[in-house]
């Protein structure tokens, strides 16, 4: 979507998670998260293409870091998936 794919992963002190209210920079990637077509392939494929939550990185999918971490505890628990430390 010719988006800079900086965009996309906010500096560690621009993260928020939970409740909390996103960041500017947050806000940025999850405006352009939502106008595409693709949010609902995207987020299978990090949450299955992560083989721990630790690698799931940046604003993907509408949704933070934080958050899409947690959603990756509650789909498929705290053991890593292929056998990865983590
Ligand atoms: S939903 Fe995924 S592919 Fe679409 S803009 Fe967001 S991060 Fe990029």
């Amino acid at each position: 979507m010719g988006e800079d794919p900086r965009t996309f992963f906010p500096e560690p002190w621009e993260m928020t998670t939970g409740g909390a209210v996103p960041s500017g920079a947050e806000r940025r990637a999850l405006a352009i998260c939502g106008r595409c077509p693709v949010l609902a392939w995207c987020l299978e494929r990090d949450l299955n293409d992560s083989s721990t939550p630790s690698k799931i990185l940046g604003v993907r999918a509408g949704l933070r870091q934080g958050d899409r971490r947690a959603l990756y505890l509650r789909v498929f628990g705290r053991r890593p998936k292929n056998g990865a430390a983590e």
